[in-house]
């Protein structure tokens, strides 16, 4: 068994909802991939040599923000020594990678209280946005199979169902959009055909008033190369912080 880091279920973030934490426990217990798994407990014990004095969290990674939120934010999938280290989406992830990035841009934009996300304890709080993601253990080079998608639906939906705020969906990376519109098809929206292409930027409004908006994931794969900049991402969360006042 991997060494264990504090249960984010169990941490003073807005005290999830009876409806949440049933979930979140669910999801933390998985096992239903064992490719996943053991891989998240293969780095969870070999770790990366600038981490090698703590306790990664090791399991799947469940959701983490606001229970009454407007915006569900999707990301893929936890990050090998980010939230597989930390037990909290997009937190850890180091100077300059995707969490920092992430979070700047909510905090621009009032949905997070700080800019930075890199532990399970600095305070994070999320208004009026939850981060979610597609899959909830941590992929060997980032790639989860179709078959790993299909099974963490599951957990998305029942995620999804436990905040009944939500007004507007931005996904991060084609990867998500895709995962959404399957999800969106599966809680019996009416999903449009054919089904609305990625793009940065892009936004959808459903029939039945629902948003689904893309942006580029904030991997250093974008931010490194500047094909999503900081400006960018900002003017996204400036788009739903309207959206979801429409
Ligand atoms: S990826 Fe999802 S379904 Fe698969 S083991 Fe992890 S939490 Fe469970």
């Amino acid at each position: 068994m991997p060494p264990r880091a504090a249960d984010p279920a169990l941490l003073p973030h807005h005290g999830p909802t009876p409806a949440l934490a049933a979930v979140h426990r669910a999801i933390v217990s998985c096992e239903r991939c064992p490719r996943l798994r053991r891989h998240c407990q293969r780095i969870a014990i070999e770790k990366r040599a600038a981490f090698r004095d703590q306790l990664y969290w090791g399991r799947p990674v469940p959701g983490f923000g606001d229970p009454a939120a407007r915006l569900l934010v999707v990301g893929l999938a936890p990050a090998a020594h980010g939230a597989n280290r930390t037990g909290r989406v997009f937190t850890g992830d180091g100077v300059g990678g995707s969490s920092d990035f992430l979070l700047a841009a909510m905090h621009a934009s009032g949905f997070a209280n700080k800019a930075v996300s890199r532990h399970v304890s600095d305070g994070l709080e999320l208004r009026d946005a939850f981060i979610a993601a597609a899959v909830r253990c941590a992929p060997p080079d980032n790639k989860p199979t179709p078959e790993e998608f299909a099974r963490c639906q599951t957990h998305l939906l029942a995620e999804w169902d436990a905040l009944p705020n939500v007004t507007a969906v931005l996904c991060l990376g084609r990867l998500a959009w895709d995962a959404c519109w399957r999800a969106l098809a599966a809680r019996g929206h009416r999903v449009p055909r054919p089904r609305p292409l990625f793009a940065h930027g892009t936004s959808v409004r459903l029939d039945d008033g629902l948003a689904v908006l893309g942006a580029y994931h904030p991997s250093r794969q974008n931010t490194h190369t500047g094909r999503l900049t900081p400006a960018m991402l900002a003017e996204v969360f400036q788009n739903c912080r309207l959206t979801i006042a429409d």
